[in-house]
Order: structure tokens, then sequence, then C-alpha cells
């Protein structure tokens, strides 16, 4: 099997949407990870992935299926990615955070995050005694390929670096230690809102930008003292609906350009990672590729996680989303 696996996950339908209709009943079948989809135009198209998940799947098959494999090999030191890719309110921030960041205590409804965060601690309690951890979180956000650390609000470009120590590494970028899963959880909370203050102040949507969270996991032996580190990269895309071209101009299209800039260069890198070929990988046409090239590809694990609507409303986005998801990974 390759590192990288792409999946799909069809949210229920809004109360809103319901008088539209649902696409889904429409979707023919074959298997649980295949289906043949029949557009407004009525052409067939077949899709194959790694997983899909319909409108009835819950966060936790979610989070078993796509993260916890990834947190498992990262305790193994082998790096790690998931990204939510989708247009705006197909549920990327719902399957990566869940359904309010700020209170936790619903725990069923609760995304990718806040478990990751629990599955590390769970690890660390289960690892045996010569085992010393260290956990760090950074967050970054990239709007117009201009990185913005959230959690120091004062550092809004950051740039990457590449040294023999390091690797590939965000210059500057604020590291947190954590020591427990609550702590790792407030940090989390004060990111994701330095990060709608953000969103504010440049008059911008939060869904015209990349959330990148970055987990590291450093653990020492205390006999011998050797070292192993495993990173787990967690990202909430932008939004990869099309603006409308006639419409759009100054700010708003720039915008779009560069979130399709980055989009693109993500699902080139990560159609380069699955062909035979041994193709050159371009991770330097984006600062999103350039920041995940240790951990896209290689010895590590990637899942690509294509959020859709099953509203009939939105169907052309639908398709383009599944196209994207099916061409960076030929399965
Ligand atoms: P995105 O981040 O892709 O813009 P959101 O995650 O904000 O989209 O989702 C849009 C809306 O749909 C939100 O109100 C969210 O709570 C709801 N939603 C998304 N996915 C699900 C789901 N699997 N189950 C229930 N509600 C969902
Ligand atoms: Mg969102």
């Amino acid at each position: 099997m390759s590192n990288v696996a792409v999946c799909v996950r069809i949210r229920p339908l809004s109360e809103k949407e319901v008088q539209y209709g649902s696409i889904v009943p429409c979707i023919r079948r074959s298997d649980q990870e295949s289906f043949t989809f029949k557009d407004d135009k009525e052409e067939e198209s077949v899709f194959t992935f790694d997983r899909v998940f319909y409108e009835d799947s819950i966060q936790a098959d979610v989070f078993e299926f796509v993260a916890k494999p990834i947190v498992k090999d990262a305790m193994n030191a082998i790096n790690g990615t998931i990204l939510a890719y989708g247009q705006t309110g197909a549920g990327k921030t719902h399957t990566m955070e869940g359904p309010n960041m700020q209170n936790l205590d619903d725990s069923s409804a609760k995304g990718i995050l806040p478990r990751v965060a629990q599955c590390i601690f769970e690890f660390i309690q289960a690892a045996d005694e010569t085992s010393e951890f260290l956990i760090k979180l950074s967050m970054v956000e990239i709007y117009m390929e201009k990185i913005r650390d959230l959690l120091d609000a004062t550092k809004n470009n950051l740039q990457v670096k590449e040294n023999r120590a390091k690797g590939i590494f965000i210059a500057g970028v604020t590291e947190r230690y954590v020591q427990t899963e609550k702590e790792l959880l407030q940090i989390l909370q004060v990111g994701l809102a330095n990060r709608a203050v953000g969103a504010t102040q440049m008059n911008a949507e939060s869904s015209r930008s990349h959330c990148v969270f970055l987990f590291t996991i450093q653990q020492t032996n205390s006999e011998d003292r050797s070292m192993k580190t495993g990173k787990v990269y967690l990202v909430d895309l932008a939004g990869s609906e099309k603006v409308e071209r006639t419409g759009a101009e100054g700010k708003l299209l720039s915008e779009a350009k560069m979130i399709n800039k980055s989009l693109s260069a993500l699902g080139n890198v990560i159609n380069a990672l699955t062909s035979e070929t041994g193709s050159h990988v371009p991770y330097r046409d984006s600062k999103l590729t350039r920041i995940l090239q240790e951990s896209l590809g290689g010895n590590s694990r990637t899942t690509l996680l294509c959020c859709c609507s099953p509203s009939s409303l939105h169907v052309s986005e639908t398709l383009s989303t599944l196209r994207f998801g099916s061409r960076a990974k030929q399965i």
C-alpha cells in the first residue's frame, strides 16, 4: 500500500438544504470505496478512494481510520500529514476541529484535533518507562502565501528555511511545550482565537487561508540517551471553490489566484508522490508544500480527506473536489 491515502467525507444535508435534495441517493455504489456519480448533464464518472465516509459517519470512525495510525507512526518517528480539502461549508473544520473547539465537553462530536491531543497522551501513558517525551505544538496560518504565527500575533511573515540539523523548518515559529492534554487543548484554543482576530483585522474570511497545526513528538531513551522525533501535521485547507471569474476583482481575485495556485501545487505534489515514474516532486511551488515537504511522501504517511456537501445545490463543486482527490492519487 502506498503511503498516501485519499478519503472522502460527505456531510449530512443542512436544514436549509433539505428542500433541494441530496445527491447521495443518486450515487451508485459498487462497494464501500467506489461509486458512480451522475452529474447534472447525466454524465457518469466512476470514483474510487481508499475510504468513503457517508453522511452517517461519526467523528470517532473518521479519527480511527484517518488519524490514529498516523499518530501511532509518529511515536515511531514516522512523520505524517492529514489535509482537509473541499469547498467552504463542506465540513473541513467540523472534521478537523469539531463543531465547537471552545467547548470540548461534547466528546462524541469533537473532531480530529482534540482526539489527536488525547491520543498522544494515551500513547505516552502506555509507553515503557525508559521513554521520556517532549511534546511541542506550533500553529500557523498561510494567507496570500504569507506565514502568520497563530501562537504569537506579532510574527506575521515567517520564512521557510532549511539546514542540515533541522531539515526544513519555519524560522522563528513559536513552539509551545506541553505536558498535558488539557494544556495542549488550551493552546489550540488560543491559536484559533488569534486566527479569528487576525482574519477580522485583515478583513478576510478564515476560509480563505490554510490553517496548519504541527505536533512534534520527541522521545529520548533514558538508558542510552538515543533520540527520535515524529511530526504530525494537520491542515485545514482554504476553501477550494471557484470564485466567479467575471465578478471577482481586486483583493478577492488575488486571494483566489493564490489559493488556486497553492491547492494545485498540493495536488501536483501528491500526484508526483503516488505516480510510479519517480517524477520530480514540485515542493517549492507553494509555501504549504514547502513546509510539508518532509512530512509528505518518502517515508512519511499522508491522508488527503476530501470533504463534500451532499446538496444538489453544490454538484459542480462536489464533482470538482472528487476529481481533485482522484487526480491526486490513481487508485
Ligand atoms: P468548512 O470548514 O469546510 O467551511 P464546516 O466544517 O464549517 O465547513 O461545516 C459547515 C457546516 O456544516 C457547519 O455548520 C458544520 O457544523 C456542519 N457540518 C459539517 N460536517 C458535518 C457533519 N459531519 N455532521 C454534522 N454537521 C456537519
Ligand atoms: Mg472551515
